[in-house]
């Protein structure tokens, strides 16, 4: 195999080249004004018969400062994440999100504005051309103001949250991220929790184990400051809810998510429908690794060393080309973001786990970072980013405010894209090489449809108990094995679960976006229901599809979906996106029952 001696780092210089430079700080400066002009702006309600001229140049302050906030804040954030130590970058992070409080009070007094002549915006919403394209932005303003609090008190709440709700958040971040424990009593050998949940990769069975165990014990050393951090996140979360009207949390994220109650018990009940069939991959799976049952350590096990490994430049033409076969616009566009040093994939001392893909609205490109590690996970990540990256190229010319979609839909482009590269690599394999594939491929969606449905279950009843109080470690321990036998059943020794799965998870640690789990299910199996539209429609899909793209920002979720076809309220979409799965787990099911492998 070629063997790639360089893995490419990105190029940030097009967008500022450096924080010294004259452009950033010009940039800082604008910024910084256009807040302040947005701020006074919105503090100043219209006169009688000038809202519409209000109106318009709100929306347009809005833009503007919008775009050129979050562009400064993921230069500074990007920096930060391929150098931690960079501590220039912190300090810019952190003056960034300063300026941008102004933002937040505009935005709080825009809302009142707009209520105050609600009668007017929605007829202009409804007739003038110029501010109907953002009829869906208005309504939405409107609803969320009425479930907002006074600006003195929304003002204090952002104050407060970021030595309050965000300072436990950074809690659970620093206390995790310094515990660990002794791996090798001989040399004294330390481990991160990091590390230690790295090694759930491992082919070995017994390093698994030893990794779980270790990992168990390093969590139950900090349980005490990480509950106490849970506790205060969900505590907050509690309260505001309260003060501003929702129902709870789950009204509020059913909200941000642009669906209704419906579309959710729908894709809640198709997941809990699929259930055995998942808990019948564990168990083949358990077969395939020649053990008595899968322990939560041997989720991520592999099943084989038949997946071969691809080459940075493999990876270009794989992503190119399968993309390119979807779209000439979808390829072109990845191609352009490999030659012009879009993407950071090279690992280094310093730079960040994972995998994101970050916008730069006011620039109008994105970049994407990940730890390139040659495998086929690896070039399916980078499938992934570059999915969201196309998402965010196709609304580059909208208006700042049409280009937030809900988290029900972010994963949408992204999930699709993986999905077109994984089909793609799954037509060229037979025996044990495609086992091992559909092995990985499965490995995820059990993630995403069982691990995220027992966090869904998780959270419900942490919510459920934290209205009445506090709870101890070991109730969030209780609370987490009871949510994970409800949906690994059977499928999972019940001796090998995992009681810190609370601790480890920083999801649960946001005070503003609660239930950050049942999006990413709806993403999975809305792009695996369009990929299947997709096959179906033939290359005629690919323009319906920038079509979605295009509408996410402007319109609700059960809109976007019914436009390209979908109804998400009724359980049967959902079971089609879950049929995708259930085939593949037959088909593995056979292959392991004929020892394949
Ligand atoms: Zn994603």
């Amino acid at each position: 195999m070629e063997q790639d001696t360089t893995l490419p780092r990105w190029n940030l210089d097009p967008i500022y080249p450096g924080f010294s430079s004259a452009e950033y700080s010009d940039a800082k400066s604008e910024f910084q004004k256009l807040a302040a002009d947005f701020e006074r702006h919105c503090a100043t309600p219209p006169g009688a018969g000038a809202f519409r001229t209000w109106l318009l140049e709100a929306l347009r302050l809005s833009n503007t400062a919008g775009a050129l906030g979050e562009t400064l804040g993921a230069f500074a954030y990007t920096s930060y994440s391929v150098n931690t130590r960079d501590t220039t970058a912190m300090n810019e992070l952190n003056a960034v999100e300063e300026m941008a409080l102004a933002l937040r009070r505009a935005d709080v007094a825009f809302k009142n504005v707009l209520a105050a002549n609600s009668q007017e915006a929605k007829a202009l919403a409804a007739s003038d051309p110029a501010i109907s394209i953002y009829a869906f932005f208005i309504e939405e303003e409107l609803f969320l103001q009425s479930r907002q609090m006074t600006p003195e008190l929304e003002d204090l709440a952002a104050d407060l949250n970021r030595s309050g709700g965000d300072a436990w958040s950074r809690l659970q971040e620093s206390v995790s991220s310094i515990t660990g424990a002794i791996w090798d009593e001989a040399t004294g050998e330390r481990k991160t929790i990091v590390q230690l949940r790295a090694l759930a990769f491992d082919q070995d069975r017994a390093v698994r184990q030893k990794a779980f165990k270790k990992e168990l014990e390093a969590w139950k050393t900090v349980e005490t400051p990480i509950a106490a951090a849970l506790n205060g996140v969900k505590g907050c979360t509690v309260s505001l809810n309260k003060r501003r009207g929702w129902d709870g949390a789950l009204d509020k994220s059913i909200e941000q998510s642009r669906i209704s109650k419906k579309t959710l018990d729908s894709l809640i009940l198709a997941m809990e429908e699929s259930l055995p069939a998942w808990r019948r991959y564990l168990k083949a799976k358990a077969r395939l690794l020649g053990i008595p049952a899968c322990g939560f350590y041997d989720l991520f096990a592999p099943v084989g060393g038949a997946s071969r490994a691809y080459s940075w430049n493999e990876t270009r033409d794989v992503v190119v080309d399968t993309f390119s076969a979807f779209s000439s616009d979808m390829g072109d566009f990845a191609a352009k973001a490999f030659r012009e040093g879009w993407i950071d994939a090279e690992p280094r001392d310093g730079k960040v786990g994972g995998a994101y893909c970050i916008d730069f609205p006011r620039s109008g490109v994105t970049r994407v970072m990940c730890n390139y590690e040659g495998s086929i996970s690896s070039l399916s990540t980078v499938a992934h980013e570059l999915g969201h990256a196309y998402h965010a190229w196709v609304l580059k010319n909208e208006p700042y405010a049409l280009t937030h979609y809900p988290m029900t839909l972010a994963e949408t482009a992204s999930i699709f894209a993986e999905t077109v590269v994984f089909e793609d690599a799954l037509k060229k394999v037979a025996g044990k090489e495609r086992l091992a594939l559909m092995e990985n491929h499965l490995q995820d969606g059990a993630q995403i449809l069982v691990d995220i449905l027992s966090r869904f279950h998780f959270e419900n009843a942490v919510f459920e108990r934290r209205e009445k109080g506090e709870l101890s470690p070991a109730e969030f321990s209780e609370l987490m094995v009871d949510a994970q036998k409800r949906t690994y059943g059977d499928g999972l020794d019940p001796e090998a679960l995992h009681p810190y799965m609370w601790a480890v998870k920083s999801h649960y640690y946001r005070t503003e976006l609660s239930y950050y789990n049942f999006p990413y299910a709806f993403g999975q199996l809305f792009g695996l229901g369009l990929y299947a539209k997709y096959r179906k429609d033939g290359p005629a899909f690919a323009d319906t599809y920038r079509k979605i793209l295009l509408e996410t920002g402007r319109a609700s979720a059960v809109k976007v979906c019914s436009n390209a076809g979908f109804d998400i309220e009724t359980q049967d979409f959902w079971r089609s996106g879950v049929k995708v799965f259930l085939d593949q787990i037959e088909e593995f099911e056979r292959l392991v029952a004929a020892e394949v492998f």
